[in-house]
Protein backbone atom coordinates (compact mmCIF):
# COMPACT_ATOMS: atom_id res chain seq x y z
CA UNK A 1 0.00 0.00 0.00
CA UNK A 2 1.11 3.38 -0.67
CA UNK A 3 1.68 5.65 1.67
CA UNK A 4 3.81 8.60 2.87
CA UNK A 5 6.43 8.52 5.27
CA UNK A 6 8.66 11.82 7.26
CA UNK A 7 11.16 9.92 9.05
CA UNK A 8 10.95 12.74 11.94
CA UNK A 9 14.82 14.28 11.09
CA UNK A 10 13.60 16.38 7.86
CA UNK A 11 10.56 17.29 6.68
CA UNK A 12 10.22 15.92 3.15
CA UNK A 13 8.13 13.14 2.34
CA UNK A 14 9.21 9.70 1.71
CA UNK A 15 7.26 7.85 -0.97
CA UNK A 16 6.68 4.42 1.45
CA UNK A 17 5.11 1.07 1.18
CA UNK A 18 3.61 0.05 3.82
CA UNK A 19 1.33 -3.62 5.00
CA UNK A 20 -0.12 -4.70 7.92
CA UNK A 21 0.39 -7.91 9.92
CA UNK A 22 -2.76 -8.65 11.19
CA UNK A 23 -1.63 -11.69 13.35
CA UNK A 24 1.33 -9.74 14.89
CA UNK A 25 -0.51 -6.74 15.39
CA UNK A 26 2.32 -5.28 13.53
CA UNK A 27 3.24 -2.00 10.68
CA UNK A 28 5.46 -2.91 8.02
CA UNK A 29 7.25 0.32 6.74
CA UNK A 30 9.42 0.03 3.42
CA UNK A 31 11.12 2.71 2.39
CA UNK A 32 13.73 1.78 -0.95
CA UNK A 33 17.31 1.78 -0.21
CA UNK A 34 16.51 1.50 3.81
CA UNK A 35 15.95 -1.39 6.46
CA UNK A 36 12.29 -1.95 6.83
CA UNK A 37 11.15 -0.99 10.14
CA UNK A 38 8.48 -3.05 12.05
CA UNK A 39 6.21 -1.21 14.62
CA UNK A 40 3.67 -2.83 17.46
CA UNK A 41 0.14 -1.44 17.13
CA UNK A 42 0.82 -0.74 21.20
CA UNK A 43 3.57 2.14 20.06
CA UNK A 44 1.59 3.54 17.39
CA UNK A 45 -0.56 6.64 17.98
CA UNK A 46 -3.64 7.60 15.79
CA UNK A 47 -2.84 11.30 15.50
CA UNK A 48 -5.55 11.79 12.60
CA UNK A 49 -7.91 9.75 11.16
CA UNK A 50 -10.85 10.65 8.86
CA UNK A 51 -12.58 8.92 6.00
CA UNK A 52 -10.01 7.76 3.35
CA UNK A 53 -6.88 9.05 5.54
CA UNK A 54 -5.20 7.63 8.39
CA UNK A 55 -1.90 9.36 10.21
CA UNK A 56 0.05 7.50 12.51
CA UNK A 57 2.59 8.23 14.31
CA UNK A 58 5.89 6.39 16.62
CA UNK A 59 8.54 7.31 18.23
CA UNK A 60 10.19 9.97 20.17
CA UNK A 61 12.91 11.70 18.42
CA UNK A 62 12.97 11.18 16.20
CA UNK A 63 8.95 11.47 15.57
CA UNK A 64 8.03 9.83 12.30
CA UNK A 65 4.82 10.05 10.95
CA UNK A 66 3.13 7.56 8.07
CA UNK A 67 0.24 8.54 6.23
CA UNK A 68 -1.98 6.86 4.29
CA UNK A 69 -4.91 8.03 1.94
CA UNK A 70 -6.76 4.62 1.62
CA UNK A 71 -10.58 4.35 3.10
CA UNK A 72 -9.82 0.15 2.61
CA UNK A 73 -6.40 0.59 4.73
CA UNK A 74 -7.73 2.95 7.41
CA UNK A 75 -11.15 0.54 8.31
CA UNK A 76 -8.62 -2.22 8.53
CA UNK A 77 -6.03 -0.68 10.53
CA UNK A 78 -8.97 0.29 12.95
CA UNK A 79 -11.03 -3.14 13.10
CA UNK A 80 -7.53 -5.38 12.77
CA UNK A 81 -5.95 -2.89 15.66
CA UNK A 82 -7.26 -3.67 19.40
CA UNK A 83 -5.18 -1.05 20.87
CA UNK A 84 -6.68 1.27 18.53
CA UNK A 85 -9.33 2.11 20.53
CA UNK A 86 -8.07 4.05 23.01
CA UNK A 87 -5.77 5.98 20.30
CA UNK A 88 -9.32 6.95 18.80
CA UNK A 89 -10.85 8.46 21.60
CA UNK A 90 -7.85 10.24 22.74
CA UNK A 91 -7.66 11.62 19.36
CA UNK A 92 -11.52 12.51 19.25
CA UNK A 93 -11.22 14.37 22.48
CA UNK A 94 -7.52 16.36 21.17
CA UNK A 95 -9.51 17.33 18.51
CA UNK A 96 -12.95 18.07 20.12
CA UNK A 97 -11.94 21.79 20.56
CA UNK A 98 -11.76 24.17 23.36
CA UNK A 99 -15.26 24.24 24.86
CA UNK A 100 -14.92 20.35 25.24
CA UNK A 101 -11.24 20.84 26.98
CA UNK A 102 -12.93 23.67 29.09
CA UNK A 103 -15.64 21.47 30.31
CA UNK A 104 -12.64 18.42 30.69
CA UNK A 105 -10.89 20.88 32.85
CA UNK A 106 -13.98 21.77 34.76
CA UNK A 107 -14.88 18.23 35.48
CA UNK A 108 -11.41 17.39 36.11
CA UNK A 109 -11.04 20.25 39.04
CA UNK A 110 -14.57 20.02 40.43
CA UNK A 111 -13.67 16.09 40.80
CA UNK A 112 -10.21 17.21 43.19
CA UNK A 113 -12.61 19.60 44.84
CA UNK A 114 -15.73 17.38 45.75
CA UNK A 115 -13.45 14.78 46.80
CA UNK A 116 -11.52 17.02 48.90
CA UNK A 117 -14.32 19.04 50.51
CA UNK A 118 -17.10 16.40 50.21
CA UNK A 119 -15.82 13.10 50.15
CA UNK A 120 -12.98 13.27 52.86
CA UNK A 121 -14.66 15.05 55.19
CA UNK A 122 -17.34 12.61 55.15
CA UNK A 123 -15.29 9.66 55.79
CA UNK A 124 -13.47 11.07 58.03
CA UNK A 125 -16.96 12.13 59.81
CA UNK A 126 -18.06 8.07 59.50
CA UNK A 127 -14.50 7.88 61.20
CA UNK A 128 -16.49 8.35 64.49
CA UNK A 129 -18.33 5.12 64.68
CA UNK A 130 -14.76 3.20 64.91
CA UNK A 131 -13.93 5.23 67.81
CA UNK A 132 -14.76 4.01 71.16
CA UNK A 133 -17.43 5.66 72.96
CA UNK A 134 -15.16 5.56 76.34
CA UNK A 135 -12.29 7.96 73.95
CA UNK A 136 -15.60 10.54 73.88
CA UNK A 137 -14.53 11.15 77.60
CA UNK A 138 -11.09 11.13 77.35
CA UNK A 139 -11.16 14.05 74.39
CA UNK A 140 -13.82 16.05 76.54
CA UNK A 141 -11.66 15.83 79.54
CA UNK A 142 -9.33 17.37 77.95
CA UNK A 143 -11.22 20.17 76.21
CA UNK A 144 -12.60 20.82 79.71
CA UNK A 145 -9.29 21.31 80.91
CA UNK A 146 -8.01 23.55 78.10
CA UNK A 147 -11.17 25.55 78.46
CA UNK A 148 -12.20 25.99 82.07
CA UNK A 149 -10.21 26.72 84.79
CA UNK A 150 -11.34 26.41 88.04
CA UNK A 151 -12.05 30.27 89.23
CA UNK A 152 -14.69 30.48 86.71
CA UNK A 153 -16.45 27.91 87.76
CA UNK A 154 -19.46 29.00 90.21
CA UNK A 155 -19.27 25.78 92.31
CA UNK A 156 -22.68 26.77 94.30
CA UNK A 157 -24.97 27.24 91.61
CA UNK A 158 -23.06 24.71 90.20
CA UNK A 159 -23.95 22.07 93.02
CA UNK A 160 -27.82 23.64 92.68
CA UNK A 161 -28.16 23.35 88.78
CA UNK A 162 -26.95 19.69 89.35
CA UNK A 163 -29.65 19.00 91.30
CA UNK A 164 -31.63 20.47 88.36
CA UNK A 165 -30.51 17.75 86.29
CA UNK A 166 -31.11 15.19 88.60
CA UNK A 167 -34.82 16.01 89.09
CA UNK A 168 -35.30 16.91 85.10
CA UNK A 169 -34.24 13.34 83.98
CA UNK A 170 -33.71 10.82 86.60
CA UNK A 171 -32.67 8.34 84.36
CA UNK A 172 -29.45 9.45 82.46
CA UNK A 173 -28.25 12.04 84.59
CA UNK A 174 -25.65 10.40 85.73
CA UNK A 175 -24.14 10.34 82.27
CA UNK A 176 -23.77 14.37 82.59
CA UNK A 177 -22.43 17.16 84.73
CA UNK A 178 -23.80 20.74 84.77
CA UNK A 179 -21.32 24.08 85.54
CA UNK A 180 -21.84 27.33 85.78
CA UNK A 181 -19.41 29.40 85.17
CA UNK A 182 -19.18 33.00 85.56
CA UNK A 183 -19.00 34.83 82.40
CA UNK A 184 -20.39 37.76 80.19
CA UNK A 185 -20.74 35.59 77.18
CA UNK A 186 -24.47 34.52 76.35
CA UNK A 187 -23.16 30.86 75.96
CA UNK A 188 -24.10 27.32 77.09
CA UNK A 189 -21.80 23.93 75.04
CA UNK A 190 -21.49 20.78 75.87
CA UNK A 191 -18.69 18.34 75.67
CA UNK A 192 -18.40 14.61 74.36
CA UNK A 193 -17.53 14.07 77.93
CA UNK A 194 -20.94 14.76 79.09
CA UNK A 195 -19.98 17.91 80.78
CA UNK A 196 -22.12 20.80 79.95
CA UNK A 197 -21.43 24.57 80.48
CA UNK A 198 -23.94 27.34 80.93
CA UNK A 199 -22.66 30.31 81.11
CA UNK A 200 -24.05 32.76 84.49
CA UNK A 201 -25.15 35.15 81.86
CA UNK A 202 -27.51 32.79 79.84
CA UNK A 203 -28.78 31.55 82.92
CA UNK A 204 -29.17 34.89 84.13
CA UNK A 205 -31.92 35.02 80.23
CA UNK A 206 -33.28 31.66 81.09
CA UNK A 207 -36.87 32.88 82.54
CA UNK A 208 -39.04 29.41 83.16
CA UNK A 209 -37.57 26.14 83.94
CA UNK A 210 -38.96 24.92 81.22
CA UNK A 211 -36.76 26.96 78.62
CA UNK A 212 -33.83 25.71 80.61
CA UNK A 213 -34.88 22.27 80.26
CA UNK A 214 -34.99 22.93 76.00
CA UNK A 215 -31.85 24.00 75.95
CA UNK A 216 -30.53 21.04 78.02
CA UNK A 217 -31.91 18.43 76.28
CA UNK A 218 -30.30 20.01 72.93
CA UNK A 219 -27.22 19.80 74.62
CA UNK A 220 -27.62 16.51 75.65
CA UNK A 221 -28.35 15.58 72.63
CA UNK A 222 -24.92 17.09 70.61
CA UNK A 223 -23.57 14.46 73.24
CA UNK A 224 -25.99 11.65 72.32
CA UNK A 225 -25.47 12.13 68.58
CA UNK A 226 -21.48 12.70 69.03
CA UNK A 227 -21.61 15.90 66.79
CA UNK A 228 -18.87 17.21 68.74
CA UNK A 229 -16.42 14.59 67.83
CA UNK A 230 -17.95 14.37 64.27
CA UNK A 231 -17.18 17.71 63.43
CA UNK A 232 -13.91 17.36 65.07
CA UNK A 233 -12.92 14.70 62.60
CA UNK A 234 -14.23 16.23 59.49
CA UNK A 235 -12.46 19.62 60.28
CA UNK A 236 -8.99 17.07 60.99
CA UNK A 237 -10.38 15.58 57.77
CA UNK A 238 -6.79 15.94 55.59
CA UNK A 239 -5.08 14.13 58.85
CA UNK A 240 -7.63 11.44 59.13
CA UNK A 241 -7.92 10.24 56.14
CA UNK A 242 -4.63 8.57 56.13
CA UNK A 243 -5.54 7.02 59.66
CA UNK A 244 -8.94 5.78 57.99
CA UNK A 245 -7.40 4.31 55.14
CA UNK A 246 -4.80 2.47 57.46
CA UNK A 247 -7.49 1.19 59.78
CA UNK A 248 -4.86 3.25 62.73
CA UNK A 249 -7.40 4.11 65.60
CA UNK A 250 -4.59 4.86 67.77
CA UNK A 251 -3.33 7.38 65.37
CA UNK A 252 -6.46 8.79 64.69
CA UNK A 253 -7.03 8.83 68.58
CA UNK A 254 -4.07 11.06 68.52
CA UNK A 255 -4.83 13.73 66.57
CA UNK A 256 -8.09 13.87 67.74
CA UNK A 257 -6.74 14.44 71.52
CA UNK A 258 -4.44 16.79 69.60
CA UNK A 259 -6.94 19.12 68.61
CA UNK A 260 -8.86 18.57 71.36
CA UNK A 261 -9.11 22.70 72.49
CA UNK A 262 -10.63 23.33 69.39
CA UNK A 263 -13.82 22.03 70.39
CA UNK A 264 -15.68 24.58 71.51
CA UNK A 265 -14.77 26.63 68.33
CA UNK A 266 -16.27 24.55 65.78
CA UNK A 267 -19.69 25.42 64.69
CA UNK A 268 -22.84 22.84 64.28
CA UNK A 269 -24.17 22.30 61.03
CA UNK A 270 -27.84 23.41 60.50
CA UNK A 271 -28.41 19.52 60.30
CA UNK A 272 -26.76 18.92 63.78
CA UNK A 273 -28.83 21.60 64.94
CA UNK A 274 -31.99 19.69 63.67
CA UNK A 275 -30.73 16.74 64.65
CA UNK A 276 -30.40 18.14 68.39
CA UNK A 277 -33.39 19.89 68.54
CA UNK A 278 -35.30 16.57 67.68
CA UNK A 279 -33.69 14.37 69.63
CA UNK A 280 -33.81 17.23 72.30
CA UNK A 281 -37.83 17.12 71.93
CA UNK A 282 -37.85 13.14 72.73
CA UNK A 283 -35.60 13.41 75.91
CA UNK A 284 -38.23 16.30 76.54
CA UNK A 285 -41.17 13.81 76.03
CA UNK A 286 -39.81 11.39 77.85
CA UNK A 287 -40.02 13.79 81.13
CA UNK A 288 -43.10 15.63 80.55
CA UNK A 289 -41.95 19.22 80.01
CA UNK A 290 -43.58 21.74 78.18
CA UNK A 291 -41.44 22.08 74.74
CA UNK A 292 -42.81 24.96 73.99
CA UNK A 293 -39.78 26.34 76.34
CA UNK A 294 -37.52 25.44 73.81
CA UNK A 295 -38.99 27.74 71.45
CA UNK A 296 -39.06 30.97 74.28
CA UNK A 297 -35.19 30.06 74.70
CA UNK A 298 -34.22 30.33 70.70
CA UNK A 299 -36.79 33.45 70.15
CA UNK A 300 -34.94 35.15 73.35
CA UNK A 301 -31.64 34.06 71.62
CA UNK A 302 -32.77 35.25 68.19
CA UNK A 303 -33.84 38.71 69.94
CA UNK A 304 -29.91 39.49 71.39
CA UNK A 305 -28.89 38.82 67.92
CA UNK A 306 -29.27 41.58 67.27
CA UNK A 307 -27.72 43.30 70.32
CA UNK A 308 -24.54 41.26 71.19
CA UNK A 309 -22.67 39.37 69.46
CA UNK A 310 -23.10 36.37 70.76
CA UNK A 311 -21.82 32.73 71.89
CA UNK A 312 -24.04 30.59 71.50
CA UNK A 313 -25.39 31.38 68.07
CA UNK A 314 -21.89 31.12 66.52
CA UNK A 315 -21.79 28.00 67.55
CA UNK A 316 -25.65 27.15 67.08
CA UNK A 317 -27.11 29.18 64.54
CA UNK A 318 -30.62 29.90 65.52
CA UNK A 319 -32.62 31.14 63.07
CA UNK A 320 -36.46 31.49 62.05
CA UNK A 321 -36.57 28.52 59.86
CA UNK A 322 -35.59 26.91 62.51
CA UNK A 323 -37.95 27.61 65.38
CA UNK A 324 -41.21 27.07 62.26
CA UNK A 325 -39.40 23.69 62.38
CA UNK A 326 -39.65 23.45 65.97
CA UNK A 327 -43.01 24.48 65.94
CA UNK A 328 -44.28 21.99 63.39
CA UNK A 329 -42.48 18.95 64.70
CA UNK A 330 -44.65 19.50 68.11
CA UNK A 331 -47.32 20.44 66.06
CA UNK A 332 -47.20 16.90 63.97
CA UNK A 333 -45.99 14.72 67.31
CA UNK A 334 -48.05 16.45 70.40
CA UNK A 335 -46.90 14.57 73.78
CA UNK A 336 -49.03 15.49 77.12
CA UNK A 337 -46.51 17.10 79.76
CA UNK A 338 -46.96 18.25 83.09
CA UNK A 339 -45.76 21.70 85.11
CA UNK A 340 -42.29 21.08 87.64
CA UNK A 341 -42.29 23.40 90.02
CA UNK A 342 -39.39 21.96 92.09
CA UNK A 343 -37.41 22.47 88.74
CA UNK A 344 -38.74 26.23 88.59
CA UNK A 345 -37.80 26.39 92.59
CA UNK A 346 -34.07 25.31 91.61
CA UNK A 347 -33.83 27.54 88.76
CA UNK A 348 -34.56 30.42 90.86
CA UNK A 349 -32.19 29.39 93.51
CA UNK A 350 -29.36 28.99 91.21
CA UNK A 351 -29.80 32.40 89.96
CA UNK A 352 -29.96 34.06 93.66
CA UNK A 353 -26.50 32.07 94.06
CA UNK A 354 -24.54 32.98 91.92
CA UNK A 355 -22.22 35.70 92.37
CA UNK A 356 -22.22 37.55 89.17
ZN1 LIG B 1 -26.75 23.23 69.26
Amino acid sequence: MDAVFYNGVSARPIDAQVSLLDEKQQLLIEVDGETPILIAFSDIAITHSENGLIVLSFGKNPNRVIEVRDESFRSHYLKINHSGKKGITYFKLLNAGWKVHVLLALLIIGFCFGTYFYFIPYIAESAVSILPRSFDKKVGDMAFEQSITEEEIDSVATLTMNEYLKKMMPDEYKNYHLNVVKSDELNAFALPNGEIVIYSKMLRHIKTDDELSGLLSHEISHVTNRHSMRLLCKSLSGYLLLSVMMNDVNGLMTIILDNAHNLQQLSFSRTYEEEADISGLKLLEKYKINPKGMIDLFEILQKEHSVNIPGFLSTHPVTSDRITYIKKHIKNHPFSFTPHPELMQLLTKAKTQMSN
